[in-house]
């Protein structure tokens, strides 16, 4: 017997512990060493019964999702739940930590389930572009109907252990000594099976399983592993259980080769490796309990609100009464809006907001542990405002700026104690986006680069750590991206053609809709402050520029790349634009040409894998797969399409090259080619 697996008796009762750590996932030994168990326990005429727990804290919290890129091993997981359902005496799963995936569908083809309070159970396989394989979508339904099943498994929902006993999932919750309860309750059983399969077919009602699927398709954003789930529950009301179970797994071997869900998995193991890096970070973080926001306005309320929400004491401060009224104005709706909606309680809220202060005095940021910079985006102002800092601040306090594009090393040279600047840069709305970029300067501690680590795992953000370089990470790659939109502006697409097609690939907004939305003045400014340092000789698009100084400043003045009649929120297109682009086009001497979809998505690829490569070649990230983390949380790329890095990986270097030349000749001046070496070193 494989020694994952582990077996006892006590009395005429089997104990089976799956001992794999660390989170006892369901690997090939794993489902041997169960079928072997099986075996015994049937030849064993004084066993009358069995008990499956987990070794350690957790039953099996998923499978070895590496099996998933492979042919996959035998025995697979429904002969193993056929040897359950098959075996005469009963097997009683006893859950605690986390039974999901195969690990959930395990149980249910056991004869019963008993969890320990704060237990949970789920089917999250859609998160991995597959659906549940061993009879997840069969047996849950007969349990808690067609409609809650869709609900759960297009969600990849996990349920707490009440809310299972409830539905009906598990028998018992215990409080403790759960593997006792399971062995007196396998006793109790002894000669009877309660095999789910034999439940009837769940009812269903046509309208309620039309909305449960609409909202599901809705939110899991149509994915053909949402639709096939859909599908498969249903099934579950039509066909005979055998006929449905072999369709599952046929559809489930389909998805788990499919692109889609190798790109999922890519970003799995990217958030893994990066997880992984990030505790191996031996250096201790320094304790905050209370943060000091300095500047009131998009960011600030926003990062106030990310903060409060996890627990810390926060204080507001804008140099402005007006804007930092709108800071806490917006505060407190936040909060409102919550209650209103019940997704907080009011208690809660007040609670939370008891511990929310503001004030336009520097004084009150003496007690703070963390002070986090966001006023306007200008260097001098930056300067200002951090010598104020300094003046209140403790004096082991740390200091961070959520600043988009400046030098943060600049703005820590100019302070007396350099090594605890770093910075946090937020994506807006701050209380949302899951992205945080950590900006390690040349000069920043360990224990600072520790600390906004723990912070950032507090506050429930992904952080991923940039070297200090113009844009950091995302807003470097954002920027090529944005320059390759435009320069197909210039060669003859129109911004709908172009959000369009970006739209439809996956992204969540195409790069005008997004540039309206934020506004087109903040670029311009930058722009204009970097003019004096542009190569003349690089390719410029005047399409922005033109548009600004139209006063077309995007959404808030209802005209941008888009117009927005009576203050709509969705773009029209305007013949005025087509003419200032037709027009632009004309003054570079190019003459316009067609674009179809896949090229316009193509090269926005290519001139992101471009900017990838770049940045692992000047080390402003120290892993490539950070780059796609980064651009699936904070910059709305479809996760399902893997990043850039995934992308160039299935392209293969050879074939990315040749394409990385045709589009610097369709670039001109100014697109430099990064050497792919060090990125496909990576893979
Ligand atoms: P904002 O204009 O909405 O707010 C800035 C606030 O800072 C204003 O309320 C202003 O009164 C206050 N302020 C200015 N000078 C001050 C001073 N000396 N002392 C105290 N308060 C002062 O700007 P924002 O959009 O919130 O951006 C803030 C920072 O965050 C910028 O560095 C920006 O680049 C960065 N950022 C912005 C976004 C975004 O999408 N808006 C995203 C990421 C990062």
């Amino acid at each position: 017997m494989a020694n994952k697996i582990k077996i006892h008796h006590d009395q005429d009762v089997m104990v089976i512990t799956v001992d794999n750590p660390p989170i006892n996932a369901g690997s090939v030994e794993v489902r041997q060493g169960l079928l072997d168990a099986i075996n015994i326990l049937r030849g064993d005429d004084q066993l009358k019964s069995a008990v499956i727990i987990g070794a350690g804290n957790t039953f099996i919290a998923g499978s070895d999702i590496k099996e998933f890129s492979l042919p996959l091993a035998e025995p697979q997981l429904p002969a193993v739940i056929t040897a359950i359902e098959n075996c005469g005496k009963p097997i009683v799963c006893a859950l605690h930590g986390a039974a999901l995936g195969g690990g959930f569908e395990l149980a249910l083809g056991c004869d019963a389930r008993i969890a320990i309070e704060g237990a949970v159970v789920g089917l999250p396989e859609v998160t991995l572009g597959i659906i549940p394989g061993a009879g997840g979508t069969q047996r849950l339904p007969r349990l808690i109907g067609i409609e809650k099943s869709i609900e759960l498994i297009c969600a990849g929902t996990r349920i707490r252990a009440d809310e299972a006993l409830r539905l009906g999932i598990v028998s018992e919750v215990v409080q403790e000594n759960l593997l006792g309860h399971a062995i007196t309750f396998a006793r109790k059983m002894s000669g009877g099976k309660q095999r789910i399969r034999e439940i009837a077919s769940p009812r269903s009602n046509a309208d309620g399983v039309l909305l449960a699927s609409q909202k599901a398709l809705k939110a899991g954003k149509n994915r053909p592993q949402v639709q096939k789930a859909i599908e498969m529950i249903c099934n579950s009301s039509s066909l005979p259980i055998d006929e449905a179970l072999a369709i599952e797994r046929a559809t489930f071997q389909d998805l788990r080769v499919s692109t889609e869900a190798k790109a999922l998995r890519h970003q799995f193991f990217s958030e893994r490796k990066l997880y992984k890096a990030l505790s191996a970070n031996a250096v201790q973080a320094q304790p905050v309990n209370q943060v000091a926001v300095i500047g009131a306005g998009t960011m600030g309320s926003g990062i106030a609100i990310a903060c409060l929400s996890a627990g810390y004491a926060v204080v507001l401060l804008d140099q402005n009464e007006v804007a930092l009224a709108n800071g806490v104005k917006k505060v407190k709706e936040f909060y409102n809006s919550r209650i209103r909606t019940g997704k907080i309680s009011e208690g809660k809220a007040e609670i939370l907001l008891s511990r929310f202060s503001e004030s336009s005095e520097w004084a009150f940021i003496a007690d703070a542990d963390l002070i986090i910079e966001a006023v306007f985006e200008d260097i001098n102002v930056k300067h200002e405002v951090f010598k104020k800092i300094e003046a209140h601040a403790r004096a082991d306090a740390l200091l961070a700026s959520n600043t988009s594009y400046l030098d943060i090393d600049a703005i820590a040279a100019k302070t007396s104690n350099p090594s605890r600047v770093f910075g946090l840069h937020f994506f807006s709305p701050a209380q949302v986006m899951k992205l945080i970029e950590i900006v390690r300067c040349k000069t920043t501690s360990a224990v600072a680069i520790a600390t906004a680590l723990s912070f950032a795992k507090r506050i429930g953000k992904t952080p991923v750590i940039s070297a200090n370089a113009f844009g950091f990470i995302g807003n470097r790659i954002y920027s090529a991206y944005r320059r390759q939109c435009e320069f197909m502006l210039e060669e003859g697409a129109y911004p709908k053609q172009i959000d369009n097609a970006l739209e439809e690939y996956g992204f969540t907004m195409g790069p005008f809709a997004v540039a309206d939305m934020s506004g087109l003045d903040i670029a311009w400014a930058m722009r204009k402050s970097y003019a004096a340092t542009r190569n003349p000789q690089d390719r410029y698009v005047t399409i922005p520029d033109t548009l600004c100084s139209l006063g077309r400043f995007g959404q808030k003045v209802g005209a941008g790349y888009y117009q927005y009649p009576d203050g709509s929120k969705a773009g029209v297109d305007d013949p005025f634009v087509h003419q200032i682009i037709d027009e632009a086009s004309a003054a570079s001497g190019i003459s316009r040409g067609a674009f179809a979809s896949d090229e316009i998505v193509n090269r926005v690829l290519l001139a992101m894998i471009n900017e990838v490569a770049h940045l692992v070649n000047e080390k402003i990230t120290s892993e490539a797969t950070d780059c796609d983390i980064a651009l699936v949380n904070g910059y709305g790329f479809p996760r399902w399409r893997g990043g850039p890095v995934f992308i160039a990986g299935e392209m293969g270097q050879e074939k990315l090259n040749n394409e990385l030349r045709i589009l610097a000749d369709a670039s001109g001046h100014g697109f430099v080619i990064a050497d792919t070496d060090a990125l496909f070193h990576s893979l």
